[in-house]
């Protein structure tokens, strides 16, 4: 077994003293807090090189840190190793007749999976193991493609998380948790990524959640918009008011959410100010009429405001929103959802939305368990693949939080994304 000093836990009574010390005094940076819901403790990282410091603070009366601090006083809490294999380890360390605090690996800060070690087992220091998340690796800059005459530019509006098990639907967690590690609330991190296509005008499809969530929503849904589709406009160069078309895939709040914002005077106002907003007319109509099953997902303050400014338009499936780039009807997700086609000198880019939210999702069966109709999702992913293999696509993948778009490649049966941007 081969481990690395990962991190020492510290166990603090109040935060603001302690950070006084850490970070005032020995100037230590803070990386935002992470709440480990399970063990009712808040963690603050300090990074030192490859490892760190932790401070723990208790967020219950009776948890593990209060009772801690409680006896003994703030202090040395437990030193962390970093192990490959934490099932490895602890299956030595059992072998060994290691006397083990948890048996089985459970899910801890930051996506890692740990265990602890009985002190009386370790010379009387609480010892914790730990094996990192995979890395995920995320990213948000804005990436160009021309495709013919049409440039395509994905952009940013930050990261959301939402249950991983709901994202996969029928395939089991064993499957699924390698590509897309959950945290300890059971959430796979997602991107939001808007695309741009500049040709006669200039068009953005869809345009992330917006910055109207409250903060129970935010926490919820992990919203991380510190870097937002703002920011990434103006690292392309342009800005909201360069936007003629605002075209929607389906109305849910995590595409639409972008589209108006709250004025200063609180009212509802559309985010680009010049342009047309183009939706599906029958998406309009299930969107504002929504039902127990999917009110959650449908905000009329997204939409709405649109129709009240007399920007709005409703076309049908197969419409052609500008030259080059139209609605095509996929379903399922939504009875009316749309993948967007944009063609131009002979090649095809796809902006799949959440057909295939990410490049996870190739598989036929990998159907979202949010979907209204799965079958017909099942129905549209076999048959497109087949084109899109065949024809070399360049899809679009709105929510891989790693990869924002690829070719679908099918090698022996296995079908794989080869990564272009
Ligand atoms: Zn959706
Ligand atoms: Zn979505």
């Amino acid at each position: 077994m081969r481990v690395w000093l990962d991190h020492v836990g510290v166990a603090v009574g109040e935060l603001a003293p302690a950070l006084a010390f850490f970070r005032d005094v020995l100037g230590l940076h803070v990386e935002s807090p992470e709440e480990v819901t399970s063990q009712h403790v808040r963690a603050h990282f300090l990074h030192m090189g490859p490892s760190s410091l932790e401070l723990l603070e208790a967020t219950a009366p009776g948890s593990p840190i209060a009772r801690f601090v409680e006896k003994r006083g703030p202090g040395l809490h437990h030193v962390a190793l970093r192990v490959e294999d934490i099932d490895q380890a602890l299956a030595e360390l059992h072998a060994r007749g290691v006397r083990l605090i948890d048996h089985a690996a459970r899910p801890g800060a930051e996506g890692a999976r740990v265990a602890f070690i009985h002190p009386s087992a370790a010379h009387g220091v609480l010892v914790e193991l730990k094996e990192p998340a995979p890395a995920v690796a995320r990213f948000r800059t804005p990436v160009r493609h021309q495709l013919g005459d049409l440039e395509l530019i994905s952009v940013s509006d930050g990261f959301f998380r939402l249950d991983g098990g709901a994202m996969f639907g029928v395939v089991p967690r064993a499957l699924w948790q390698a590509r897309l590690p959950p945290d300890d609330r059971h959430r796979i991190p997602l991107g939001l990524r808007p695309l741009i296509v500049r040709g006669e005008q200039t068009m953005i499809i869809d345009a992330g959640c917006g910055d109207k969530m409250d903060a129970r929503s935010a926490d919820i849904y992990g919203l991380e918009r510190a870097y937002h589709l703002d920011h990434a406009l103006a690292e392309a160069g342009l800005s909201v008011d360069d936007i003629d078309i605002a075209l929607a895939s389906h109305l849910h709040f995590d595409h639409v959410g972008g589209f108006t914002r709250r004025a200063e005077d609180g009212r509802l106002v559309p985010r680009f100010p010049r342009a047309r907003y183009v939706a599906h007319a029958q998406e309009w109509q299930d969107a504002t009429h929504p039902h127990e099953r999917n009110r959650a997902s449908y905000l009329a303050e997204n939409f709405v405001p649109l129709l009240e400014a007399g920007v709005l338009t409703l076309v049908d499936d197969g419409a052609e929103i500008m030259p080059g780039v139209s609605y095509r009807r996929s379903g399922g997700h939504t009875a009316h959802h749309q993948v967007v086609m944009i063609r131009s000198a002979g090649m095809t880019a796809v902006f799949a939305a959440d057909m295939y939210p990410t490049a996870a999702h190739v598989p036929d069966p990998w159907v979202m368990g949010y979907d209204l109709y799965p079958m017909d999702t099942l129905a549209f992913k076999r048959a497109f693949a087949r084109e899109a293999i065949e024809r070399e696509y360049l899809v679009f993948f709105e929510h891989d939080p790693a990869l924002a778009a690829g070719i679908l490649r099918e090698d022996a049966g296995r079908r794989r994304v080869q990564r272009v941007i």
